[in-house]
Parts: structure tokens; C-alpha cells; sequence
């Protein structure tokens, strides 16, 4: 088999310390598992636009359209709508999925083991805004098809976890647009023998800090998976632990949940966690189980036995801890 092409885009602020952290743990992984991925490096986000005058420059997308089988994006600072709204766009994305879950070793607020599965392409994110003088407006798009294939989405995870999958909306308030996302996703959910309720939105941000462990899978709509997941993520203890996957029929691409963080940038401190997770969950979508959950138990293993960057309370810097998390993939090969 070719081996499976990933198009690597450190991004902007922290993005390239982070992702050369990554790749020195992916190319152990490969060296350790024996699998082969073809690797190339493309521009994006605001250094992209000072240099090119485009945040998203023409080669990049064409390599993340018809190159690539995945793309791996660090963060992206104030262009990050630019970049990866348009990506996701035009490589038809529809999940955003973004696990929660309290680590060993790192405070989380609560104990938390949850997944947000998001619809990432509809909503008020669709991109119809427009205004008149004296107004503006953001159409909120749902559509059946799109409900649909989301729901079969959370269907998937909710079936690998405990089976429980808590759908999110405001429907009491939106009752055609949220209304339609409740019913068709309650429907498809029903069809394939899985656990439902669901919640308003914002009783699900209550009940997402006072007791997250209620919850298994989230199935929610874009903009409120959006804001659920960076306070899921803090619960679990920090922004620089959270992974994602966005996923579609043909293609995929993984990044941090966090952003550029230029304040602690070029000083080789940054937490290369979310970014090694969102390759973890790559390595997952591209077959390589065995390996993906290796680099997750590694992870784990490194924060349980406090080696840490600073911003979690430890002393490494970015390639330290990169490093350690590679010496506990070696042993547990
Ligand atoms: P953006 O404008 O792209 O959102 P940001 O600077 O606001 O970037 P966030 O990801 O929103 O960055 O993070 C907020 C703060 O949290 C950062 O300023 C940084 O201090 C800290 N932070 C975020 N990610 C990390 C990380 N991976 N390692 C260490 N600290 C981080
Ligand atoms: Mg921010």
C-alpha cells in the first residue's frame, strides 16, 4: 500500500515549535510501528499573508485538496477564519470531533471523559451575513442531509464509548432551525438503537461544569460545539491539551483546539500535548490503531510522572518533554 500522504502546516505563534515536537514523535512512531507517511510542509495563516498576501495561499489549498489524504495544521493567529473555515469548507469537513477528558498527572476542574461531536460546516457559520443600513444578519443554515450525516457521526463514537449520546440545541427558543437539527438527529440516532437525550444549550454549559461526567458523546450544532469544546477543554484541565479532528468522506485534517499563543512564542516552552493528541487521532484515521493509541498511553504516562511544560507546572521545554513522551513509546513498544 502507497503510503498515506499528510500535508503538515505549522501555522502561526507556537504552531512551529509545536509541530516539530509532533513530527520528532511521529517519526519515532513510524520507526517503532514500521509504517511510512509521506510527509510535506505548506503555508498558512498570518506570516502566510504578510509574505503572500493571502493567509490561505493557492498552493497550499491545492495541496489539501488534491494531494493530500490529511492535513495536520498547527494553530493560526488572527487569520484563523481565513485559513481553516475555507479549509474545512473546501475539503467538505463535516465533523469536528473533539474529545475532553482529564489526563493523569494535569488538575482538571472535574473528572471528565466526554466527546464533542460538532457539525462544522452549517449554522450561523455557513457564511450568508449581510447588512442593511441599520441591520445585520447571520442566516443560521440546517439542513436535513447535513443533520444527518453528523448524527450517523456521533452514531460511530457513541458506539465505540458507552453508548449514550446527548444531543445540544436551543430549540425551545429556534424551533425550526434547532428544531430540524433536534428531530432529524433524534430520528437517526433512534434508527440505529442508540441511547438518546438531549439538553438546551445552555443548561449543557451549567451541567458541563457542575458535573461533566454525565456526559459520553455530545452531538451538537457549529457554533455551540464551538464554545462547548474550549469550556470542555478547560475542565479538563487546559486549552493545550485539547485535540481535534475534522472529518469528512474524502478527507481530514487535525489541529490543536488552542490558538497562536504569540505571547510565549520562539521561547520553546509551548505544551506540544493538543497538537501530539490531534497526530494521535490522525494516525487513528488513517488506520494505524495500534500506533495512535500508543502515543496516547505515552502521553499519558509522561504527565503521570510530572514531566510537564511550564504552563502545566513543570520545568520541561517543549523538546524535553517531546522527548520524554518518546522514551515512554519506546519502552511500551
Ligand atoms: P489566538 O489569537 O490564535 O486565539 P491566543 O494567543 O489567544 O491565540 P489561545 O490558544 O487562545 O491563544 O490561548 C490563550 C493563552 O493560553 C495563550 O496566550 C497562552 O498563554 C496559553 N496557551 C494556549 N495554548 C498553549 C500551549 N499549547 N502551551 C502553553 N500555553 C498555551
Ligand atoms: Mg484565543
Amino acid at each position: 500500500m502507497a503510503a498515506p500522504r499528510v500535508l503538515v502546516i505549522p501555522g502561526d505563534g507556537i504552531g512551529p515549535e509545536i509541530v516539530e515536537a509532533t513530527m520528532f514523535i511521529l517519526e519515532k512512531a513510524m520507526d517503532l510501528y514500521g509504517f511510512d507517511l509521506e510527509i510535506r510542509y505548506a503555508e498558512a495563516g498570518d506570516i502566510a499573508a504578510r509574505e503572500y498576501g493571502e493567509p490561505l495561499p493557492h498552493e497550499t489549498l491545492e495541496l489539501a485538496r488534491n494531494w493530500a489524504d490529511a492535513v495536520l495544521k498547527g494553530p493560526v493567529g488572527e487569520t484563523a477564519r481565513d485559513v481553516v473555515v475555507v479549509l474545512r469548507r473546501e475539503l467538505g469537513v463535516y465533523a469536528n470531533i473533539r474529545p475532553a477528558r482529564s489526563l493523569p498527572g494535569v488538575e482538571s476542574v472535574k473528572p471528565i471523559d466526554l466527546v464533542i461531536v460538532r457539525e462544522n460546516l452549517e449554522d450561523v457559520y455557513a457564511g450568508i451575513e449581510f447588512s442593511v443600513p441599520g441591520a445585520a444578519f447571520a442566516v443560521k443554515v440546517v439542513t436535513e442531509a447535513g443533520t444527518r450525516r453528523i448524527a450517523r457521526v456521533a452514531a460511530r463514537y457513541a458506539s465505540s464509548r458507552t453508548g449514550r449520546v446527548t444531543i445540544v440545541h436551543k430549540a425551545n427558543v429556534l424551533r425550526v432551525a434547532d428544531g430540524l437539527f433536534r428531530d432529524v438527529a433524534r430520528r437517526v440516532l433512534e434508527e440505529e438503537g442508540i441511547s438518546v437525550d438531549e439538553m438546551y444549550v445552555d443548561a449543557a454549559a451549567m451541567e458541563m461544569v457542575r458535573n461533566p461526567a454525565r456526559f459520553d458523546v455530545v452531538l451538537t450544532m457549529n457554533q455551540y460545539g464551538d464554545i462547548l469544546s474550549d469550556l470542555a477543554a478547560q475542565v479538563a484541565g487546559s486549552l493545550g491539551l485539547a485535540p481535534s479532528a475534522n472529518i469528512g468522506d474524502e478527507k481530514a485534517l487535525f489541529e490543536p483546539v488552542h490558538g497562536a499563543a504569540w505571547d510565549i512564542a520562539g521561547k520553546g516552552v509551548a505544551n506540544p500535548t493538543a497538537m501530539i493528541l490531534s497526530a494521535a487521532m490522525m494516525l487513528d484515521y488513517l488506520g494505524y490503531h495500534e500506533a495512535a493509541h500508543s502515543v496516547e498511553t505515552a502521553v499519558e504516562q509522561a504527565l503521570a510522572a510530572g514531566l510537564a511544560t511550564p504552563d502545566l507546572g513543570g520545568n520541561l521545554s517543549t523538546m524535553e518533554y517531546a522527548q520524554a513522551v518518546a522514551r515512554f513509546l519506546a519502552a511500551g513498544k
